[in-house]
Parts: structure tokens; C-alpha cells; sequence
């Protein structure tokens, strides 16, 4: 059996509800379980490196307000809790560039309890799993994210950035060549890259997506709503191919779609 996680980034107050339901409809149609790391509080002015405003923030509408929490977008809210298929896990706090980055463990913590009230108080549940602002954690932010999450999902691993009690772990996980691995009771989860994303080229990306499900016992499959909406512009291609990749996924007796719910409570196999 080949196990798949759905996990799309950077749901906020700026998210279009129209926008995820035309993505992922044909797959919560099928019972496909789909994961949405939701921004807390998004700060609304963040900026690429480049100095773009983010694509989060340009591609739906939301507050002109230096900080928007989840909870004040009642209908993005309620459309989330009204499907049970849509499983929230926690997407940082304001979604700084970077913003578990850093080495301040109280600042950290904060952030952290911060985005879990708000979370809290929108409705949306306390959630068992964590993705980083960026895929970017230091050894703090694994420290203090441990101490409260069961899962964490990001790209890679690497040992200067995580607490030196879980190397022994990690140097077995390296030596054996699995992608996933376990630390201190915490289940910790990486992922090809954004296989379904504008940035790739369009012909072989549901060829890409069965090679790393078919080549693994559990692939993350990382995706950005915002990617399939830039400029708040349907992008129809893309959206034809999210929607071939759960064609493909529901065809397969031997592929089962899961959350990190699953994952949390013991029920998927690591490899
Ligand atoms: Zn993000």
C-alpha cells in the first residue's frame, strides 16, 4: 500500500473559500482527506525576498489591517468547518518571512501558543500537526514545536538544525535512507518539493506525482491554493492537473489517501 498526505500551505483571512473548493472538490468528493496549514494571524504586508508582496495575499482579498486573524473571516471559517474532509493543521503564527527560523525559544513559544488561541478560537480545533512558515525551522523552533505538536511536515532534514538529543535518530535515518523517521515520540515527515506547482513544467507533473507515490510507502504532496489562482486568475491548466492527480489517485486499489490526523494517531505506516 503507498500512503498519501494532501497538504496545501498558506490558507488565511485572505482565502477566497471558492478558491479551495474548485481545487479540491473532486478530491474530498472520493473521501480524500485534504490538509490545510492555515496562517493563524497573517500579517498582511509580507514580502518575498524579492520584494513582491506574497502570493497568499495577492491572489484573495482580505483586511488592510497590519494583522488578520483566521477567526474574523467567518466565511473562509465556516466553509473549512463545514467540510468534515478538511483536516487544519498550524501554518506558523503571522507567517513572517522565516518565522521559525530563529533561535529565540521564548519568542518562539509565543508565537506558537498564539497561533493555537487563534486557531482555538475560529472554530478550527487544536491541531496535532505543524508546518513552517518557508519549510524553515532552527533547533529552537524543532525544541519548542515538539513540545507541542505530534507531526511535523516539512521539505529536508539536517543536523545542525535539530536538538542534539534526537541525532542518534537521525544518524539511523540517515543510514538506512528513510524519508521519514520518529524522534522523541514525534513523528517527523518530509516531502518531494512541490510537485503540483506553476513553477513546474506542466507535462510531467502528474508523471512526477505518480513516480514519487509509486517509488515510496508515504508521500506528502505539497501544494499552494494561491499557485492555481495567481492574481486571483483561475490558472485552468493547473487546476486540470490537480484534479488528474486525484483521477489517478482514486483509480489505484493500492494508493490510500490519509491525514496527518491518521498519521498522529499511529496509523500509517512510516515506510
Ligand atoms: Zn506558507
Amino acid at each position: 500500500m503507498h500512503y498519501v498526505i494532501l497538504r496545501d500551505d498558506d490558507t488565511s483571512a485572505f482565502t477566497p473559500p471558492a478558491c479551495l473548493e474548485r481545487i479540491y472538490r473532486p478530491f474530498l468528493d472520493r473521501g480524500m482527506p485534504v490538509n490545510l496549514a492555515v496562517i493563524p494571524e497573517v500579517r498582511t504586508d509580507v514580502r518575498t525576498p524579492d520584494g513582491w508582496l506574497e502570493g497568499y495575499l495577492t491572489s484573495g482579498r482580505g483586511p488592510s489591517t497590519p494583522l488578520a486573524p483566521i477567526g474574523l473571516a467567518r466565511e473562509i471559517v465556516e466553509y473549512i468547518r463545514g467540510e468534515p474532509g478538511y483536516h487544519v493543521v498550524q501554518h506558523g503564527c503571522h507567517h513572517d518571512i522565516f518565522e521559525f527560523g530563529g533561535t529565540d525559544r521564548v519568542e518562539l513559544a509565543r508565537r506558537l501558543d498564539l497561533g493555537a488561541q487563534f486557531l482555538g478560537e475560529a472554530g478550527l480545533g487544536r491541531p496535532r500537526a505543524f508546518v513552517a512558515p518557508y519549510d524553515r525551522m532552527s533547533r529552537a523552533a524543532f525544541v519548542e514545536v515538539a513540545a507541542r505538536f505530534d507531526v511535523i511536515s516539512t521539505g529536508w532534514f539536517e543536523a545542525r538544525r535539530l536538538p542534539r538529543r534526537w541525532w542518534a535518530a537521525f544518524a539511523l535515518k540517515k543510514l538506512l535512507g528513510h524519508q521519514h523517521w520518529r524522534a522523541g515520540g514525534e513523528y517527523l515527515l518530509s516531502h518531494p518539493g512541490c510537485l503540483l506547482s506553476f513553477r513546474r513544467p506542466r507535462e510531467q507533473m502528474l508523471a512526477s506525482v505518480r513516480k514519487a507515490v509509486e517509488g515510496a510507502s508515504l508521500t506528502v504532496l505539497v501544494m499552494h491554493w494561491w499557485e492555481f489562482f495567481r492574481g486571483g486568475v483561475p490558472d485552468e491548466k493547473l487546476i486540470g492537473i490537480a484534479h488528474e492527480v486525484a483521477d489517478w489517485l482514486a483509480s489505484r486499489q493500492d494508493v490510500r489517501v490519509v491525514s496527518f490526523d491518521d498519521v498522529a494517531k499511529g496509523g500509517v505506516p512510516l515506510r
